[in-house]
């Protein structure tokens, strides 16, 4: 594969930017080697600087639902923009994205649009703070929601802990407000309740965690979070900045079936443009000012552009049988590789949910906590990476990452992905 492109390109990139890039995984430092400068995409498909083509499970870490370069989206971008491309002042579409949203999920009354899944998660703690006029808030180990100071918080040794920065420049003030637990365990739930009772402001989980591999949760473990909730007036908050529009239009909520108290939203949602959104019902909404005294603003905020293409993204996503196809294509695909990788007999397992997969190299029927994946397993990712970009595919570069099906991965495209990625598992796991 020629790279001498990308490898120029990422020479340059480390001078103007800390690691050659502006935003880490990016920098391939996991798996090793070069980023690959990509130049364009269409449909499932990327083309690189030196004129490499891939299909994508990276999709841009899941905003792209639809593949690359979507005509609807392409349309509506280039028809907004030609009238300008922010005013500052309201919009009528603002209006008709927030009334695609709203009409079709019953867990929120209203939103407020911000520009990344980060902003929003942020401003949702606030709420849950403002709201409830409490400090702390609980989070689980494995769980990411983007990189505002309250958030990067790790776990420390213990069942219920105050958490570790995972980040210099985040001051133990915020950490001391941040108790991390593990997922999928509710005897620490219970215990950080019982340590600190009317102290908790909210409960935020991603209710499918897919940024630290895919640790499927059990459904009653989901419950539980609202039960527990519900009894000591916290709210639950779900980070759905990943799941939502994606295991269905409303989400992991509409999903399992569980209200949250506040939902945030990013990735599919902007139809690959900057957005993100949070929303809960009118009461709680109405803690955000300029009606409340939660403070939150934003000069981009509702940006016309990128609304204009989670119109048109999300009005895909809303046609019959949208995410049954997306479901159905990705189950093949990976009850595919499961029984290839049963059969001869290698320590590797696919996990999946809706059209989100994750490949994981574990004997274990289900890894559903941070602590169950195992550190060491990530050299034979490493491996596969480098022999499927040999090949042609493109999986995000990290093995924590889950990979994308969207709408564009056809069912003759997927097929042959799944031969070559048991020929390249074999040579990884040799
Ligand atoms: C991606 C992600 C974020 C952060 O969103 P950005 O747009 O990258 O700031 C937050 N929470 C979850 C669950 C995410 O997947």
């Amino acid at each position: 594969m020629k790279k001498d492109k990308s490898i120029a390109l990422f020479e340059k990139a480390k001078k103007y930017f800390p690691g050659g890039v502006n935003s880490p995984v990016r920098a391939f430092r996991s798996v090793g080697g070069t980023p690959l400068f990509i130049r364009k995409g269409k449909g499932c498909k990327i083309e690189d600087e030196d004129g490499n083509q891939f299909v994508d499970f990276c999709c841009s870490w899941g905003p792209l639902i639809l593949g690359h370069a979507p005509e609807p989206v392409v349309a509506a971008v280039r028809k907004t923009v030609e009238d300008g491309s922010s005013f500052g002042a309201p919009t009528a579409l603002e209006n008709e994205l927030a009334e695609l949203i709203l009409s079709n999920n019953k867990f929120i009354e209203k939103l407020r649009f911000v520009s990344s899944g980060t902003e929003a998660v942020m401003t949702a703690i606030r709420l849950a703070r403002g709201f409830t006029g409490r400090k702390k808030i609980l989070k689980f180990e494995g769980c990411y929601h983007g990189h505002s100071d309250s958030l990067l918080v790790k776990a420390g040794s213990g069942l219920v802990t105050f958490g570790n920065t995972s980040s210099a420049g985040v001051p133990e003030a915020f950490v001391n407000e941040t108790i991390v637990v593990g997922l999928n365990n509710r005897e620490a739930v219970k215990e950080a309740f019982q340590q600190f009772k009317n102290e908790i402001a909210c409960i935020i989980i991603e209710p499918v965690p897919a940024n630290n591999g895919l640790l499927l949760q059990d459904k009653s473990f989901l419950q539980y979070l609202r039960e527990i909730c519900t009894e000591h007036k916290t709210l639950l908050l779900f980070d759905e900045v990943i799941s939502g529009f994606r295991l269905g239009f409303t989400g992991a909520a509409g999903y399992y079936g569980i209200a949250p108290d506040i939902i945030t939203y990013g990735k599919i949602i902007g139809g690959g443009l900057p957005v993100g959104a949070y929303g809960a019902s009118s009461e709680i909404m109405s803690k955000i000012s300029p009606d409340g005294d939660v403070y939150q603003a934003g000069t981009l905020s509702g940006n016309p552009v990128a609304m204009a293409a989670g119109i048109a993204q999300l009005t895909e996503c809303l046609k019959p049988g949208f995410y049954e196809s997306l479901q159905s294509k990705t189950s093949e695909f990976v009850k595919s590789l499961n029984e290839f990788a049963e059969t001869r007999r290698l320590s590797f397992k696919v996990f999946s949910i809706g059209s989100i997969f994750w490949f994981a190299f574990t004997d274990m029927v289900t890894v559903q906590a941070a602590d169950q994946i195992d550190p060491e397993s990530m050299k034979y990712f490493r491996k596969l990476h480098a022999e499927l970009l040999e090949r042609g595919i493109y999986l995000g570069p990290s093995g924590y990452e889950v990979g994308f099906v969207s709408q564009a991965h056809s069912t003759e495209i997927l097929n042959g992905c799944k031969r070559v990625i048991m020929e390249c598992l074999e040579i990884a796991m040799q």
